[in-house]
């Protein structure tokens, strides 16, 4: 899967809005491009500004703008094991770079254990909170550590797969992901 430099370049004009764009990606060949599906409301204080991403289809992208947490939510990870959703790969754009987040599995109980779920993704995540002065500022070890244990926590305890990564850019290149197969 690859997106070019020409489909990124939207990426950091995103990324200065005050508000969530989500969208699908629709595979085409091998250079594929980004669909917008939705604007989230514009972020206040307080206010997440969340916008809803189509969970039918199999590959969604949103962004986090420069003015809210630069690593993905509990949320977003669950997206892609909510036996609800067609989601298997979600990307995140933020301005540290694109997150991939993909699953080939799905939590079955997810619908009656998703709090618990939050709430234990959330204690994961307050380790890059507080390491990256609350989301902002890229600090490679505690956030590669940190995804490391969510993933290898939801394995050992539901025996889903579950990746995240991260690819750092400015988006002035082209992403190449060799892991992410559209079927
Ligand atoms: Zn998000």
């Amino acid at each position: 899967m690859k997106l070019t430099k020409q489909v990124l370049k939207i990426i950091p004009t995103y990324l200065e809005l005050n508000t969530e764009i989500c969208g699908y990606i629709f595979p085409d060949g091998k250079d594929v491009n980004l669909f917008v599906s939705s604007v989230g409301e514009e972020i206040k204080e307080n206010k997440r500004g969340q916008c809803t991403p189509d969970g039918s289809k199999p590959y969604i992208w949103h962004t986090h703008p420069s003015i809210v947490k630069q690593y993905p939510s509990a949320e977003d990870i669950l997206k892609v094991l909510n036996p609800k959703y067609a989601i298997s790969v979600s990307l995140v754009f933020s301005v540290w770079g694109i997150w991939k987040i993909a699953s080939p599995d799905k939590i079955h109980d997810l619908r009656e254990t998703k709090a618990l779920w939050i709430d234990k993704i959330n204690r994961f995540l307050a380790t890059i909170y507080h390491s990256t002065n609350r989301g902002r500022v890229y600090e490679e070890g505690s956030i590669k550590k940190t995804i490391k244990n969510i993933c290898r926590y939801i394995y050992d305890n539901t025996g889903s797969k579950l990746y995240i990564s991260l690819h750092v850019t400015d988006y002035t290149t082209e992403y190449i992901s060799k892991t992410m197969s559209f079927r």
